[in-house]
């Protein structure tokens, strides 16, 4: 028989517009068997002290890029001359570099608040090109990072056949993403299966990097399978020059016209659209990953999120290439980028805010979770009211609190599946984190 565990939190979140008191969450196993608002802790109780939310869903992440960071944040002048630098870090990893790369990265995520995370996966081979003994010996890397890490995984395994979108060959370092075709992705992704801890889904990396032809079948591929399917799309206007002159459409017009668009489908970034794209991704509710840091460092520019949103599509996050892991940061900036572009404020709700840092982003990801509710993943976070940034929000909106002034270093407890994987703002099972990043960066850019 499996036991429950209690945990009783101070304030919590329960989708409205207020936290509410003293709520006991009972978790049986790895879900949420009962809520009960207003009620004392039992003794037995694991008390969480602060605003207990639904864990964070990271919805775009590119691991390894965490070893770029105070490497690339200045004397690199755009986006293309940062990629260039982003290779030199592919070329060297092999399946052990990556996993201690990904577990400290992972871990540094857990101390954060999230506790699942879409990793954008397209590193597959040798740095020749050539399949490992496993062929998915790099994707089973970062799948058994995040293990160890104690977050769940959504392996988005990306296909990624072409140099440009004229159908170049991969050179150099790119040779290591190709699958050579549309069925060799498929064939490798065919060997992956879900698990407790794990969503295996599909990844298009953009309509750069796959030929028309494929992305019908690759979006059938993920239908058939219950996939979640991720793709970039117009992150840069380079892009979009590219895609109009070569099939006279835009990216998102191209991926509506193969069929990719839908609810199950996450377009990322999302930046340079028109006013028919934006219809076109409401109106088929295409999830949008927001990497407003990442966007921010790259120069990209500011995306429609809140013209997307009302257009009918749901918004979540991610930290994309790990400039910097602080998900509050990333929703904030969603309302704030628009305010400074609009000149005007107000355009979220603190709700719709939340919902984009959990709900959303655990749909986007596949995961039955993101909301404390009766029958969902036991995954939440509780963030200190009683550090710096946060004193004073009990007698205010501890909700606006979270979402406009608390950082990663305020969240003090996370669970994930009912296991306590953070306490006390310290990894359970990565205690020194700093170090283990340390070590793993190093390793990489020795
Ligand atoms: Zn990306």
């Amino acid at each position: 028989m499996t036991s429950v565990q209690n945990f009783h939190a101070e304030l919590a979140w329960l989708g409205g517009n207020t936290a509410t008191a003293d709520v006991l969450i009972e978790v049986t196993g790895d879900r949420i068997t009962a809520v009960t608002a207003g009620v004392p802790a039992p003794a037995d109780a694991h008390r969480l002290s602060g605003l207990t939310l639904p864990g964070l869903a990271n919805t775009h992440s590119h691991v390894f890029h965490r070893a770029l960071r105070g490497h690339s944040e200045t004397g690199v002048a755009d986006f293309w001359a940062w990629r260039t630098l982003m290779y030199q870090v592919a070329q060297r990893l092999d399946p052990d570099s990556l996993y201690a790369l990904a577990w400290a990265t992972y871990a540094e995520m857990a101390l954060s608040g999230i506790t699942s995370v879409g990793e954008f996966h397209y590193l597959h081979h040798d740095p020749e090109g050539a399949a490992y003994a496993d062929p998915n010996a790099m994707g089973d890397a970062v799948v058994r990072a995040a293990n160890d890490a104690g977050i769940r995984i959504t392996l988005l395994d990306t296909c990624y056949l072409q140099g440009d979108i004229a159908g170049a060959p991969l050179e150099g370092v790119q040779r290591r993403f190709d699958d050579d075709t549309w069925q060799d992705w498929a064939a490798r992704v065919e060997r992956l299966s879900d698990a407790a801890m794990l969503r295996v889904g599909a990844a298009i990396h953009s309509v750069r990097a796959v030929p028309r032809t494929a992305l019908e079948p690759i979006a059938e591929v993920a239908q058939r399978r219950g996939m979640p399917l991720h793709v970039h799309v117009s992150e840069q206007p380079a892009e979009n020059a590219a895609c109009q002159e070569r099939y006279g459409l835009t990216p998102t017009q191209l991926l509506a016209a193969e069929g990719v668009l839908g609810v199950h489908t996450t377009a990322v970034h999302a930046t340079h659209l028109t006013a028919e794209d934006i219809a076109l991704l409401g109106r088929s509710r295409t999830n949008i990953s927001m990497c407003c840091t990442t966007e921010r460092d790259l120069a990209d520019g500011v995306g429609p999120a809140v013209r997307l949103m009302r257009a009918g599509s749901p918004l979540c996050v991610g930290s994309d290439a790990h400039a910097m892991i602080d998900l509050w940061e990333e929703a904030r900036a969603i309302e704030l980028d628009e305010r400074l572009v609009s000149g005007t404020r107000g355009h979220l709700q603190i709700t719709e805010l939340l919902a984009v840092l959990t709900s959303a982003g655990a749909a986007s990801l596949g995961w039955d979770a993101g909301r404390l509710t009766v029958g969902a993943l036991a995954d939440f976070v509780t963030v200190r009211l009683d550090t710096p940034r946060t004193a004073g929000a009990r007698a205010g909106d501890p909700l606006a609190a979270a979402v406009f002034a608390a950082t990663s270093a305020d969240v003090s407890t996370v669970v994930v599946g009912g296991a306590v994987v953070v306490e006390d703002g310290r990894h359970a099972t990565v205690p020194d984190t700093g170090a283990a990043l340390d070590a793993a960066i190093s390793a990489v850019l020795r």
